[in-house]
């Protein structure tokens, strides 16, 4: 009979983390046996615990915050989208061969078209913010082939460095904050990346809610709140909303599909993501 899988989240801090709900419900809806738990795990402990990720037989791990891209240096393996991406949030044990990935940008893409838009070739994005998480989005969107793809972020230079990395991607620009509106004027797509209306700070707003006139799909990448404010204002003008749920559930999905070779039941995991939020 098989070992039960080990798996797990490394993270600094980690209590919070809704993974080993998620996964718990996964590996229960699928009939595997398995533990996914939660391992608080400080920088300078992070050498040692790839070690005894092998050492113990872990068949695969979730990185968090502040871990994605320090541990890359452990790995033996990058998948090509965690190399050009720069960080891990997926580690899959291969038989003793630890195989870094990154499930972030494509559990995002794969969200937005099951929920939003099935289709995202020739769309005309535009991202808001440069940070971590848009670098994974962004770098799953090229793959889609749309129209163009714009970034706007406060930092300019950061959305300027990253449009010029990618270029041979897809068609990217940077633009100045002084000119969203251009930017914003025939968007099919507009997505929140920054942490901008997150909780605490739930009625700040990324932008200008007037200049979201003939944008059709509003999506932001904060689940908590599971609706911000930028959605609700969108929604109530008329746009498509897609909340930031989803990438997680997506995110854990492509990871649990690595591991078990099984199919992820979505509806199951984000139902117990959502149970555990309610309480
Ligand atoms: P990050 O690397 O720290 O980047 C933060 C981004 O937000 C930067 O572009 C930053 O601009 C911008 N920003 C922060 N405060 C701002 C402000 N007051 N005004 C304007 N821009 C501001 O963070 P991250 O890891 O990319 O995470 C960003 C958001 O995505 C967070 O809300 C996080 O919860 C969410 N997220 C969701 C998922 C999911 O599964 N749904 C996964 C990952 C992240 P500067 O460059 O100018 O600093």
């Amino acid at each position: 009979m098989n070992q039960p899988l080990k798996l797990g989240v490394i993270g600094d801090p980690i209590a919070h983390s809704k993974s080993p709900i998620m996964h718990a419900a996964a590996l229960r809806e699928r009939g595997i046996a398995g533990d996914y738990s939660a391992l608080h795990v400080k920088p300078d402990r992070l050498e040692d615990t790839i070690r005894t990720m092998r050492e113990e037989g872990y068949r695969g791990l979730n990185v968090t915050i502040p871990h994605k891209e320090h541990v890359m240096q452990y790995l033996d393996e990058l998948a090509e989208d965690a190399r050009r991406i720069g960080a891990v949030n997926t580690i899959v044990n291969e038989a003793g061969r630890l195989i870094g990935r990154n499930t972030d940008g494509i559990g995002y893409v794969r969200s937005l078209k099951e929920e939003a838009a099935a289709e995202l070739t020739g769309r005309r994005i535009v991202v808001l913010g440069a940070g971590g998480a848009a670098r994974g989005i962004i770098y799953a969107l090229a793959a889609e082939k749309p129209n163009r793809i714009t970034l706007l972020n406060r930092t300019p230079e950061r959305a300027q460095a990253l449009a010029a990395e990618w270029s041979d991607l897809a068609d990217i620009a940077a633009l100045p904050s002084s000119r969203t509106a251009e930017a914003l004027q025939d968007a099919d797509l507009v997505i929140n990346t920054t942490s901008v209306g997150m909780h605490p700070n739930m009625e700040d707003v990324p932008l200008d809610i007037e200049l979201l006139k003939g944008t059709e799909i509003v999506s932001d990448l904060i689940y908590n709140p599971l609706e911000t404010r930028l959605l609700r204002s969108a929604r109530q003008k008329g746009c498509r909303v897609h909340g930031g749920l989803g990438m997680f559930v997506y995110q854990g999905a492509y990871a649990f599909e690595y591991w078990t070779g099984a199919s992820a039941p979505v509806d199951a995991m984000r139902s117990a993501v959502l149970a555990n939020m309610k309480l």
